[in-house]
Order: structure tokens, then sequence, then C-alpha cells
């Protein structure tokens, strides 16, 4: 029997059209299908048009929008496939990630690098092959399917701004790849009974790139507006020294601190160097060893409705969610000296 598969459009670069002011999403969901006649001979396709953004205006609230479309259609179908722009795809997959999770049925994320009317595009190619992977047995879970590869949702990151090859597995294999309509699958994702569904999130979670010569005030600036914040510093880690105390007196005040790398490849590695160590040695600071930022970020506000409290808050971000992290730190209750 036919698998039933929901499409769900938010816009984007695929179904863009030429205008005066730019590229500008247009093209409806059910257009889009009907440029791709494969589709419908492989599943029964119903369709959403739930935004018609850039994907530069998606953001916490139009993350919730889709899972929620998704959790009111959960039971009626056996897969989803969400069209949406590239450039926050990687931030959209990963809060579906832990927005959703659980559950057997695969919710594909795809998109293009050039728009369905161009004579040169892949929008048609990374449609058809999502549905593929939709319809497939094996796939579970969050996922990006482009240019022919199939990327864990909290896995991926948008790595080239223009070739086809837009997007890169971070830090874990990708886990299948599609050809010519075939898919050679290497990873089967874990799933795990029933999906379970979270309808909130806390927008007061930031970020702060280091540069070379950043301020202490610019960090206490970014820490007095949030909740969480990720720091992504240099190399395996580490902070200035003038900036140690504000991010150790910060943590002890209950603000969630991630220290990460920008660097994209391997992760972070605190412990090394003596401008992380004692960071590392805070069992109140975190660290997001081999994870994304976006997962990071996301992770963050996801967990914070859930668990307010510092140490649980802690022992949820280290939790394997969808591959998301490999290697972690000891947790806050296991951590020497800490009651
Ligand atoms: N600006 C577009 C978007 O993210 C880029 C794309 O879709 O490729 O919506």
């Amino acid at each position: 029997m036919k698998k039933r598969i929901l499409f769900i459009a938010t816009g984007g670069t695929i179904a863009s059209e030429v205008t005066a002011l730019g590229l500008r999403p247009g093209v409806g969901a059910e257009a889009l299908l009907r440029a791709v006649p494969g589709i419908r001979s492989l599943c029964d396709v119903e369709s959403v048009q739930l935004y018609d953004l850039d994907s530069t205006d998606i953001g916490p609230e139009q993350w919730l929008g889709m899972a929620r479309v998704i959790r009111e259609n959960y039971d009626s179908f056996d897969g989803f496939v969400l069209s949406h722009g590239t450039d926050t795809m990687a931030y959209t997959a990963a809060a579906l990630s832990y927005l959703i999770q659980g559950g057997a049925k695969p919710v594909v994320l795809t998109g293009a690098q050039k728009p369905i009317g161009f004579d040169t595009t892949d929008s048609r190619v990374n449609l058809l092959d999502s549905f593929i992977c939709a319809c497939r047995e094996e796939m579970h879970g969050v996922m990006i399917v482009f240019n022919g590869r199939v990327i864990l949702g909290t896995r991926a990151r948008k790595t080239h701004s223009k070739s086809f090859d837009a997007f890169s597995s971070i830090n874990y294999p990708h886990i299948a790849d599609v050809r010519d309509g075939r898919v050679t699958q290497y990873i089967v994702p874990a799933f795990g009974g029933e999906p379970r569904f979270y309808t909130e999130l806390n927008r007061r979670v930031r970020l702060m790139k280091l540069i070379p010569g950043a301020d202490t005030e610019e960090l206490e600036w970014l820490l007095s507006r949030s909740d969480a914040l990720v720091i992504e510093s240099f190399g395996v880690g580490g902070l200035p020294r003038e900036m140690h105390e504000c991010v150790h007196a910060a943590a002890r005040e209950g603000k969630l601190i991630v220290m990460t790398t920008q660097v994209q490849n391997e992760g972070s590695d605190l412990a090394v160097y003596g401008t992380g160590r004692p960071l590392s040695e805070d069992p109140l600071i975190l660290e997001a060893y081999d994870m994304t930022t976006e997962a990071a970020v996301t992770k963050l506000m996801w967990l914070l409705p859930i668990a307010p409290e510092q140490r649980s808050a802690a022992a949820l971000f280290y939790t394997p969610v969808n591959k998301d992290i490999l290697n972690r730190a000891p947790l806050l209750d296991e951590a020497p000296g800490v009651k």
C-alpha cells in the first residue's frame, strides 16, 4: 500500500520567484508537488501551506508551528516532508529534533539552492529524494535530505552558501545516500515507542562568537539578556583570562553557560589548555563537545522550560537526543565535589 505523506511548505528559495525586490517565496505547496510528478506516483500526498517565508524570518515561533502541525497530523500520516529555506534549515532541523522525540515516523526537511522554476535547479531532485526517504521504513525522526545526502537533524550545518552541496553532517556520518532514486542507508536512526511532543521554547538563549580583543563588557551585556549563553571560543576551547570570573559568577547565579568552539569539525576539549581548564573544572559550566552550535542553542531553548533548575538542566543537556552528543562530561551529580 502507498504511504501517506504530509507535505508542509514553509517558503525558501525552492519556492521563490524573481521579483524586483530579489528572490521571494511565492510558489505554493501544490505547485511544488506538480513540478515533480514522480512524487504522486510514489505516495499519497496531502499538503499544507504553513508559511511563505525566507528562512531568515523563521525562528522559535515557526518551529513550534511546524511541530504543532506534525503533532496534529501524526496519526494520520506515515511521514512528513517540509520544504524550507536553506539558510536556517539546520537550526529548524535541530529544533524539531528536540520538539518531536521518540516516534518512528520520518520528518524530512529539504529545500534548494536554486528555485524550482529555474532551468538549472536542485529543487526537483531534492524534493523527490525527500519523499523517497519519507516513505522508507528504516528512516526515523528528523533529518535533512539534500544533494543526495541524508543528515540527522541534530548534525546538519549549512557549509556552502551557493553550490548544491549546501549541507554537511558535522562530527557524525551522514546516514544515507540517495542516488537516482536508490537509497543506500548506512545507519538506521534509533527510535523509542510513542512520540513525545514539546510545546514550549525559551527564547532567552544567546550566542557569543569570540573574536580576538572581545571584552568582558560584551559578555556581561549578553549574559544580562539571557537565561543561557553559548560561547563559541577558539580551537578546542578557552577564554581570555579577564572573562573567567564573569563566567564563573554567572554560572553560580544560575545561568546556563555552554562553552563550544567556532571550529566546525572535531568539537571542543576545554580541559586541554590553561585558558580553558579552570572553566572545565567548574561543574556549573557546560561544554558542547562534539555538538553543533545549532544543536546546542536549540537544545537549551527546549530544555529550559522543562528543567528550570540548573542541575537537571545540565543533566538534560548531556542526555543524547537523536545522536546530538557522543562525548560528554560527567553529569553534575557524578562530578567530584558537587553535593
Ligand atoms: N534565503 C533563502 C532562505 O533561506 C535561501 C535558500 O533557501 O536557499 O529562505
